[in-house]
């Protein structure tokens, strides 16, 4: 298995895309208690890709499609942040972008296949789904290196069909998916009046989202 099936060697300091991931990533740091972090390196993943002979984005591509013509409007994404568990060191530098075997690195994980749906063993605030959020700074909780000693974590810029946002105020840990006519589910943040801290968005099928950019940086 060949790294470049699922990562481009973009990651050039200079080029326009790394100085925006970069910008996007730190504008979106917004946990004042957090040290600003330092961007190691930013790697495309690649949309054209196959996996096992199928290509890898055409479920999320599908299902983008389908909501673009339910709600009628072309906007239904959103770039936003997921942190990840990795076991490897893959993406620490230039020459490691091979994905590993090991079972509890699920960054090559969901870069071989897709985002899973995840409740963090029951106690996740909007029940069993994949979570993003706007703030690269919550992602940061979730990016946690297992095993390895590295000092760079790894966030994914992902793309998201959230389409319609329901909106609650406070965690609802009981729910399955979004009410009728929402495709997903959104954390209304302190500041607004929320109960959480941070901006969360969730959304529920494995074709909803998808790793774009992976994101290597110290904090
Ligand atoms: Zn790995």
């Amino acid at each position: 298995m060949t790294a470049d099936l699922f990562i481009t060697s973009s990651n050039i300091h200079s080029s326009s895309f790394y100085r925006t991931v970069e910008n996007m990533f730190l504008q979106a740091w917004q946990d004042t208690r957090k040290n600003r972090p330092h961007v190691h390196a930013v790697w495309y993943i690649n949309a054209g890709s196959q996996l096992l002979g199928r290509p890898r984005f055409s479920d999320y591509l599908n299902y983008k499609a389908q909501i673009q013509r339910q709600l009628g409007r072309n906007k239904v994404e959103e770039e936003l942040y997921r942190g990840v568990r990795r076991a490897c060191n893959i993406g620490d530098d230039g020459h490691h972008l091979n994905l590993c075997n090991l079972a509890e690195c699920d960054l090559c994980r969901i870069l071989e296949c897709r985002y899973r749906l995840r409740n963090s063993n029951g106690t996740a605030n909007f029940g069993t789904g994949i979570y993003t959020s706007a703030h690269s700074s919550k992602a940061d909780d979730y990016a946690i290196n297992a095993h390895n000693q590295s000092r760079f974590h790894v966030v994914l810029l992902s793309h998201v069909v959230t389409g319609n946002t329901y909106s609650y105020q406070s965690p609802h840990p009981q729910i399955t998916g979004p009410p009728n006519g929402y495709q997903s589910v959104g954390a209304i943040p302190k500041r607004q009046g929320g109960t959480l801290i941070h901006p969360e968005t969730i959304v529920y099928r494995t074709d909803a989202a998808i790793p774009s950019v992976m994101v290597v940086y110290t904090r």
